[in-house]
């Protein structure tokens, strides 16, 4: 693809993932007023609570996840987590820029389907599995 054809399309996706954008930085921001801090990172803007690792017994070290990507916003527990998850959540990433807020009803619906053939409906929720697959970190947490 030609150099302005790849642009244009980059910000035809950008522009159709921004309500998901939006949504991840409505994440973002009680995080930022906890104290945390703001990064970009490629296509993505990168949030987290601590910068290295999260303390231990600290609540966010104790959050089901590590790292959440709604849009092209990366929200995690720490810098750390944000560059040890970093191949995984831009997959994500890449996938809200495919599929736009149709996003926010394909992941569940792939959950769905997943847990009905008792695969789980995170780790075997296909938007998941391509993820892993991609970028070799497991969704275990990873979201
Ligand atoms: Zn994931």
């Amino acid at each position: 693809m030609q150099a302005p054809v790849r642009r244009l399309a980059s910000l035809a996706g950008m522009a159709w993932a921004l309500p998901c954008t939006l949504v991840g930085a409505l994440l973002g921001l009680p995080v930022l007023l906890a104290g945390g801090g703001v990064r970009r990172c490629g296509l993505a803007v990168e949030v987290y609570l601590h910068e290295g690792t999260a303390p231990a017994g600290s609540r966010a070290a104790r959050l089901p996840f590590a790292a959440i990507t709604l849009g092209q916003v990366i929200v995690g527990v720490s810098t750390a987590e944000l560059d040890r998850l970093r191949l995984h959540e831009h997959v994500h990433v890449r996938q809200y820029l495919w599929f736009g807020p149709l996003f926010f009803v394909a992941y569940p619906l792939a959950g769905l389907v997943a847990a009905l053939r008792g695969r789980g409906a995170h780790a075997g929720n296909a938007f998941e599995r391509h993820a892993v697959r991609l970028s070799g970190a497991g969704p275990r947490d990873a979201a």
